[in-house]
């Protein structure tokens, strides 16, 4: 087999229906997904957009398929008939081709904002004075989307206090958003080396690759 079934059943176990698997699949073949469909799982999570349609359209169609790479707006379209929750939104320029491209497609596509709560230069998202002035009035005539709640990636850091802090910060932020925007309900953060942590932290939603398919 090429999925590691025991840390599936492991994880699954640690998570007590508090918060969701998302199996990241991206780079790994069909045949994989298919072994962890049949043990239930049905979140799935990709970062490239022709892996993803690919996928689609040769596996089941009760897969729930999660978008959590960085999207670009052009290619926004040909996801927007299926996918299930877009993770990496990072600009309104973006949710407003979601947004477009849903109504296209008769749709409400859920979405999570991401944040950026890494220390490292490299990683996608909005900072926090970003967030702070995000315009929700005119989000929120955004007929086609729903912004349902974060994502965030920590520092890939062998200092736990580093990247404990950093789900600490997501968590906050959330809070703080929620109190006025009682719509989010999704915290998404936590991948194969951090997820125990994330979950600690107050995730709800859990993003694992390599742990359950092994390493790209
Ligand atoms: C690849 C990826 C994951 C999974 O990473 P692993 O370390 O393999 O568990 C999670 N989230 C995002 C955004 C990714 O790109």
């Amino acid at each position: 087999m090429a999925i590691n079934v025991t840390a599936y059943n492991e994880i699954i176990q640690s998570l007590e229906n508090t918060a969701t698997l998302v199996a990241v699949s991206k780079l790994k073949p069909s045949s994989d997904i298919e072994l962890m469909y049949n043990l239930g799982q049905r979140n799935f999570g990709e970062n490239y957009v022709q892996e993803l349609v690919n996928k689609y359209d040769q596996l089941p169609k009760d897969i729930l398929w999660h978008f959590i790479g960085h999207l670009q707006s052009n290619k926004v379209k040909y996801i927007a008939p299926f996918v299930h929750l877009i993770h990496g939104v990072d600009s309104l320029k973006l949710l407003q081709e979601i947004n477009k491209q849903a109504i296209k497609n008769n749709r409400v596509i859920p979405c999570l904002l991401q944040v950026h709560i890494a220390q490292e230069e490299t990683k996608f998202g909005f900072d926090d004075a970003e967030l702070a002035n995000i315009n929700w009035e005119e989000i929120n005539k955004l007929s086609g989307v729903s912004i349902v709640g974060l994502m965030g990636m920590a520092s890939f850091s062998e200092n736990e206090n580093k990247v404990r802090n950093e789900f600490k910060h997501l968590k906050n932020v959330f809070l703080k958003l929620q109190a006025t925007h009682s719509n989010l309900q999704i915290i998404s953060m936590g991948m194969s080396g951090d997820y125990l942590m994330a979950i600690e932290e107050g995730s709800n939603m859990i993003r694992i690759g390599s742990l359950l398919f092994g390493n790209r």
